[in-house]
């Protein structure tokens, strides 16, 4: 018989579980409000229209559901079979009927959350690789997936904003780039401070920093490698005449 609730008992995953499936139906919202012909604009990330966007969604939850029946079966699938065939998916996908394309994301979602649903507790702990290269435990799928539906249903420039987005998701979200930053050593001198919580995060080492700030959601949202409204950039206490660029982080 087929659980009907989270195998998993540990209340920090369920607490993550949760923030996926509300950015999930948050982006099912915003979908749901464009008109098929609306489909073809533009998102606000660059060479992609809102098609795109969906169909990048709609591939990831499958490749991440991949990663979920890795943990639960010990037979390795990876997310994509290669970078390649991941960005040739979503072409492939974006040329989808709007219909296709809608029942895309709802199908891969439903299975998605069935997978998670019914991943024995234990298997949670289990090692998957990701298309980055990186090991990680099964319950890592859970913000890797969490912060595609936010940070995207924003992408599909219907509206929604960082602000939409649940200050623990941005918090996370900051860590998450700011920590990428440090491996790649790409935060020199770079320290971003936010005005609504008391988050300090980057290089807290250097002398006279370039200090990025505004509220979270503006900060994040910069960091995320999309543009700089509301936040300022200052060094020795000056103001910068122009916000730099957020370092690459995925
Ligand atoms: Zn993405």
């Amino acid at each position: 018989m087929v659980a009907r609730t989270d195998q998993t008992t540990d209340p920090d995953l369920q607490e993550q579980l949760l923030q996926a499936r509300r950015g999930t139906a948050f982006f099912a919202r915003k979908l749901n409000e464009l008109t098929d012909a609306g489909l073809d604009a533009d998102s606000l990330l660059p060479g992609w229209t809102r098609r795109h966007i969906v169909s990048h969604i709609g591939y990831n939850a499958r490749a991440i559901a991949r990663l979920v029946e890795w943990a639960a079966t010990g037979i390795e699938t990876p997310m994509y079979p290669s970078p390649e065939a991941r960005d040739h998916e979503i072409t492939f996908g974006a040329t989808l009927s709007p219909t296709a394309l809608r029942n895309l994301f709802d199908h891969s979602a439903v299975h998605l959350n069935v997978e998670w649903r019914d991943l024995p507790a234990d298997a949670w702990h289990h090692k998957v690789r990701t298309i980055q290269g990186r090991v990680v435990p099964a319950t890592e799928t859970v913000w890797m997936r969490t912060r595609e539906v936010w940070i995207h249903a924003v992408d599909l420039n219907s509206g929604a904003t960082f602000h939409d987005i649940p200050t623990p998701v941005l918090e996370h979200l900051l860590h998450d780039i700011t920590g990428a930053w440090k491996t790649r050593g790409t935060d020199h001198g770079l320290l971003i401070t936010t005005t609504s919580t008391d988050l300090t995060l980057g290089d807290t080492t250097t002398d006279n920093p370039t200090v990025i700030t505004g509220s979270l959601p503006a900060v994040a949202q910069w960091a995320a490698g999309r543009g700089h409204t509301c936040v300022t950039a200052t060094q020795d206490g000056t103001p910068l005449a122009e916000v730099p660029a957020a370092p690459k982080w995925i």
